[in-house]
C-alpha cells in the first residue's frame, strides 16, 4: 500500500470510530479529499484507494485538475468540490466545471453562478459559508444574515441549495470547539424547518473532525491527514 491509500484507510477509521462514538452510523459522515496544492498523481493514488470526492481551493488549478481526469476512465465517477474564497470575475468556471460550490457569501456570487451554470449540465450543489467564529477578516455570513441568502438563493433553478459549511478559528480548548461546532447545528436545524431539503453540514478538517462529527457533521474536509502537509513555496 502507498502512504495515500494508508492515510485514506485510517482516516475513514478515524471517522467511524468518531461516528460510533456518538451513536452515528459511519455513512452519515462523506470524506471529501482536499487536494489542493497537491499534484494529480496524488489524487489518482486517492482514486485508486477508492476515493471519489475532492475539494479545490484554487479555481486555475481544480479546472486543471478537472480537465486532466476528464480523458481517464473514472472521469464520471468523480465529484468536484469547490471550497476556496470565490472573487465574481471567475464564477464562470466554477459554474462551468464544479459538482459543488462550499462557501457562497454573496447574493451577487449567487445570480452570477446561476445564469453560468450550462444547461446541459445539472444543477450547481451549493452550501453557505457561516462565518461562526465571527473573525474580521474571513470569509463567510453570521448566522442572522443567514435566512434572508438562503431565501435567495433557494428561487434560483441552477442551483440546489443543500446546507451548511463552516472553517472555525482554531480552538484549543476541546469543550469550546464542540460548543462551536453544535452552534452550527442547531442552525442547520432551524434552517432545516424553512428548507426541508438540506441535507449537507460541511465541517471538520484534519485537526478537528472528530469534534465535528460527535457535534453532528454531515461532511468532513481533510487535505493533511490524506495527503501530508502542503507546500507553498
Ligand atoms: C485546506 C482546507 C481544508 C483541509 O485542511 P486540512 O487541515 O489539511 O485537513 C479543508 N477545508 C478548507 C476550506 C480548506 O481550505
Amino acid at each position: 500500500m502507498t502512504t495515500i491509500q494508508q492515510n485514506l484507510a485510517a482516516v475513514r477509521q478515524k471517522i467511524a470510530v468518531a461516528a460510533q462514538q456518538c451513536d452515528r452510523s459511519p455513512e452519515e459522515v462523506q470524506l471529501l479529499a482536499v487536494s489542493k496544492t497537491k499534484p494529480v498523481a496524488a489524487i489518482q493514488e486517492a482514486i485508486d484507494a477508492g476515493q471519489r470526492q475532492f475539494g479545490e481551493n484554487y479555481v486555475q488549478e481544480g479546472v486543471d485538475k478537472i480537465a486532466h481526469f476528464n480523458t481517464t476512465p473514472f472521469a464520471n465517477q468523480l465529484e468536484w468540490h469547490f471550497i476556496g474564497p470565490l472573487q465574481s470575475n471567475k464564477s464562470r468556471l466554477v459554474a462551468e466545471h464544479f459538482h459543488w460550490m462550499h462557501t457562497l457569501d454573496r447574493e451577487k456570487i449567487a445570480h452570477r453562478l446561476n445564469e453560468q451554470r450550462p444547461a446541459d449540465m445539472p444543477p450547481l450543489n451549493v452550501l453557505i459559508q457561516i462565518n461562526i467564529s465571527d473573525e474580521q477578516s474571513k470569509s463567510g455570513i453570521s448566522l442572522t444574515e443567514l435566512p434572508q441568502l438562503a431565501q435567495q438563493i433557494s428561487q434560483l433553478p441552477n442551483l440546489v441549495f443543500r446546507g451548511l459549511m463552516t472553517i472555525p478559528a482554531p480552538e484549543p480548548d476541546p469543550a469550546r470547539q464542540l460548543a462551536v461546532f453544535q452552534q452550527m447545528t442547531q442552525a442547520f436545524n432551524q434552517l432545516k424547518s424553512e428548507h426541508p431539503q438540506i441535507d449537507t453540514l460541511s465541517m471538520g478538517m484534519t485537526d478537528d473532525m472528530a469534534n465535528a462529527i460527535r457535534a453532528g457533521s454531515t461532511m468532513v474536509r481533510i487535505g493533511t491527514a490524506i495527503f501530508g502537509a502542503r507546500d507553498y513555496a
